[in-house]
């Protein structure tokens, strides 16, 4: 197995469960120390848990990345423990509810733009300065189907998916003089925990329905994590700027 991450410092948020657990275990797995941040509690130290058992090393932070408290606690103790800190993966996301934008009331746009655009810009603001102190890093968003078109979800979801698109050139055109890479991976159909919480809106589900016949087969989250892993290594030493689908080909139909 490759050591391509031997004695890196790794950040992943959302690493309590799905794609975030599977790329914190792949990271560790390859040498990497792995800061596991998650909202819940027992399911991050779960993640912690197996990675000690495979011999890994790894350690949690407990909170609402939305929060800056929070996000400087998770670069505070990455940099305090594991020497510095030159992986982002800025990955925990929560859906919307499908709905179309006249039907999205103000709490479910203002915490899904929140949550999926504002925490990964808060916790990649506060990490860059290490990662610029160190010569260089990589960062990692995982965006979604969501980052490439108007067809995969919600209008918040979608909004805020686009918007870490966004957030993802732009990185990548003002930090590639410096060291800095930042991709993305856009998952399709994914089996995860994430929540799905559909509401039977007059336009949102009942007009997405015609396009969710080309997503295919859905991914496992492990799928994902190594299309992470990879964006993250050296081997993609060139690679800057990208918005990879991990999707079978669903963006493609
Ligand atoms: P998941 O629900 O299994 O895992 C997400 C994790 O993020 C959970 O452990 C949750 O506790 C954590 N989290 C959520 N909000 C948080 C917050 N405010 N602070 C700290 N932690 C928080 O879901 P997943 O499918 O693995 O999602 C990971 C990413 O993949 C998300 O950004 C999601 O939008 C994206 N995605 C998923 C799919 C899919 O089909 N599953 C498709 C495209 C994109």
């Amino acid at each position: 197995s490759s050591t391509g991450f031997a004695g890196r410092s790794v950040v992943v948020t959302g690493a309590g469960s799905g794609i975030g657990r599977a790329a914190a275990l792949r990271f560790a797995q390859e040498g990497a120390k792995v800061l596991v941040a998650d909202l819940n509690k027992e399911t991050a130290e779960q993640t912690v848990e197996e990675v000690r058992a495979a011999g890994g090393t790894a350690l949690a932070v407990i909170g609402d990345l939305s929060e800056q408290a929070v996000v400087d606690e998770i670069v505070a103790t990455a940099v305090a423990t594991h020497g510095g800190l030159d992986v982002l993966v800025n990955n925990a996301g929560i859906m919307d509810r499908m709905s179309a934008a006249g039907e999205t009331d103000d709490a479910e746009w203002e915490r899904v733009i929140r949550v999926n655009l504002t925490a990964p810009f808060l916790l990649t603001r506060a990490a860059l300065p290490h990662m610029l102190a160190k010569g260089g890093g990589a960062i990692v968003f995982t965006a979604s189907e969501a980052s490439l078109r108007g067809s995969a979800a919600g209008a918040a979801y979608t909004a805020s998916k686009h918007g870490i698109a966004g957030l993802t050139k732009s990185l990548a055109v003002m930090y590639r003089n410096e060291g800095i890479r930042t991709n993305a991976i856009a998952p399709g159909a994914t089996v995860t925990n994430i929540q799905l919480d559909v509401q039977p809106d007059a336009h949102g589900p009942a007009a997405l329905r015609p396009y969710f016949v080309g997503a295919g087969k859905p991914a496992d989250a492990a799928e994902q994590a190594a299309a992470i892993v990879f964006l993250a290594s050296d081997a993609a030493a060139n690679i800057n700027g990208a918005i990879l689908p991990v999707d079978n080909g669903w963006s493609a139909v």
